[in-house]
């Protein structure tokens, strides 16, 4: 199967603090799988090191904003676009993605106030995956993969 997975999960350094997130089950997937790393706010042009975003709803709808109250949302959604693009240019069958990041979060995300506190939510490209028909699950739900892939339909 080929699979897009966040690039900090396979130990790039594009996390908005200038770490990586390495995970050694999701390194592992590359025994078994061809593996296409994305990075969403990175392919959306936004630099590395950069400030913690969150997705917020508010007066005008929902937006992701940094912690310095800069609307972030069309480099996001570019980002998202163009991650979704590369993943359906590869062929991927579902997509492993770092969980509670607003682009890559799937399920729960922070909630807006940088507080650090989680609600319900995905991400900008989680939600974009999930939508074009490409499942997605967190590094913390690997054990879902296996049921994801065999439930996909066959050609
Ligand atoms: Fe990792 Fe996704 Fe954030 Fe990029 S956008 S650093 S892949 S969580």
């Amino acid at each position: 199967m080929i699979i897009a997975v966040s690039a900090c999960l396979l130990g790039t350094p594009c996390r908005y603090d200038g770490a990586a997130r390495p995970n050694a089950a999701v390194q592992a997937l590359r025994e078994r799988h061809q593996i296409v790393p994305v990075c969403p706010e990175s392919m959306g042009g936004l630099p590395i090191p950069r400030l913690p975003n969150e997705i917020a709803v508010g007066a005008d709808g929902t937006r992701v904003i940094d912690s310095a109250g800069v609307d972030n949302t069309a480099a996001f959604v570019a980002g998202a676009q163009a991650a979704l693009e590369r993943a359906r240019r590869a062929g991927c069958a579902a997509a492993v993605l770092k969980s509670k990041s607003p682009s890559c979060g799937s399920g729960r995300i922070y909630d807006g106030t940088f507080t650090g506190t989680l609600a319900d939510g995905w991400g900008v490209a989680a939600a974009l995956f999930r939508d074009a028909g490409i499942p997605v699950v967190d590094e913390d739900h690997l054990e879902d993969l296996p049921d994801m892939l065999h439930a996909l339909p066959r050609e």
